[in-house]
């Protein structure tokens, strides 16, 4: 894999770089003991929540803001720079191209693409093969880069990615090496991860970031009725920092969800009464949402159920001994 060669050209500032500006050492390492590694990580986080870092002064968050944006241009861009932006975006081949073309050429860095569905619907197959090909080539449909993955389930399978590399003909052992891997606990502890992952990416290149489920922990964690409202407010915190990994790295984020039944459920004129768990809040979240199905054998449906830039379509793969597939006949 050819992981090691981008690093000279990363696309970001680290925070580091502040001592340019005036900015004192021991307060650059407290920005980064709080998981803000980048110059526009800082940016990207509010004003309240510097000051709250311990030994971070209103004077000295004013003094390091300032030095940010001299350093990072945070503010309007004209559409051609826009433009010029987005073609770092790259796509990640989910291992199906009746797939990928649905998905308008693969799953898309700089932005959340969102998979639920039923048990066994395939979601978690779908990351693993993304594990494999976020690190291939940018002309294999790769992405050439690490992955991040934060398991709260219990159910990445080192094996499974072994079987998934050899069908692209990639090292095991190289594509295993490649996967920084975590399983989370608790709610709490998924927010640590993910600021431990931050710090990660401003060393390395990564491609890839999944949380497999993004949901799971929050149900368990926030289960009365009562605590309805503090989980919606603690999952919009988690989105927007898992958005912000996204846009800062340029990485494609996969995030997998549960179903619940629909509590208005039973309507006849309802075709499937599956819905994704996690709200309103998650759903503005996700750039792209994607509703699995099974179907005949190991065959499944993926139907693009809210995307800003594609047409609501379905496309049907199957899982095998090499990840998501071709659907054969
Ligand atoms: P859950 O909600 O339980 O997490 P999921 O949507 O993540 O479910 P997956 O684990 O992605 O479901 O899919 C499981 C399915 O993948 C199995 O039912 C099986 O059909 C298929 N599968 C797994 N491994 C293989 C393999 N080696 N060869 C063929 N099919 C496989
Ligand atoms: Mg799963």
């Amino acid at each position: 894999m050819q992981v090691e060669e981008q690093q000279s050209s990363l696309p970001y500032n680290e925070v580091d770089k502040l001592q340019n500006y005036g900015i004192n050492v021991a307060d650059i390492n407290k920005l980064k003991t709080a998981g803000l590694c980048t110059v526009l990580g800082v940016i990207m986080t509010t004003r309240k929540d510097l000051i709250n870092i311990k030994g971070l002064s209103d004077a000295k968050v004013d003094k390091i803001l300032e030095a940010c944006t001299k350093l990072e241009s945070a503010h309007f861009m004209t559409g051609n720079e826009l433009q010029s932006k987005r073609q770092m975006v790259f796509r990640l081949s989910t291992g199906s191209s009746a797939l990928d073309t649905l998905l308008g050429g693969g799953i898309e860095s700089m932005s959340i693409t969102e998979a639920f569905g039923e048990f066994r619907s395939g979601k978690t197959q779908i990351g693993l093969t993304l594990c494999v090909t976020a690190q291939l080539p940018k002309t294999q449909g790769g992405g050439e880069g690490k992955v991040a993955y934060i398991d709260t389930e219990g159910t990445f399978r080192p094996d499974r990615i072994a079987q998934i590399a050899t069908r692209f003909q990639a090292n095991p052992e190289e594509v295993l090496e490649n996967i920084l891997y975590a399983r989370a606990y608790t709610v709490e502890h998924q927010f640590q991860l993910l600021t431990l992952i931050a710090a990660k990416m401003t060393e390395e290149p990564f491609s890839l970031l999944i949380v497999d489920s993004i949901m799971a922990l929050f149900r368990v964690d926030y289960s009365g009725r009562g605590e309805l409202s503090e989980r919606q407010q603690v999952l919009g915190k988690m989105l927007s920092r898992i958005m912000k990994i996204a846009e800062q790295f340029n990485v494609a984020v996969y995030l997998t969800n549960q179903v619940m039944a629909d509590p208005g459920g039973g309507a006849s004129f309802v075709p499937d009464p599956k819905k994704p768990v996690g709200g309103h809040v998650l759903a503005h979240a996700s750039t792209t949402r994607l509703y699995l199905r099974k179907g005949r054998g190991e065959q499944r449906v993926c139907k693009i159920f809210d995307s800003p830039c594609l047409p609501e379509a379905e496309a049907t793969f199957q899982i095998g001994l090499g990840g998501v597939e071709e659907a054969s006949e």
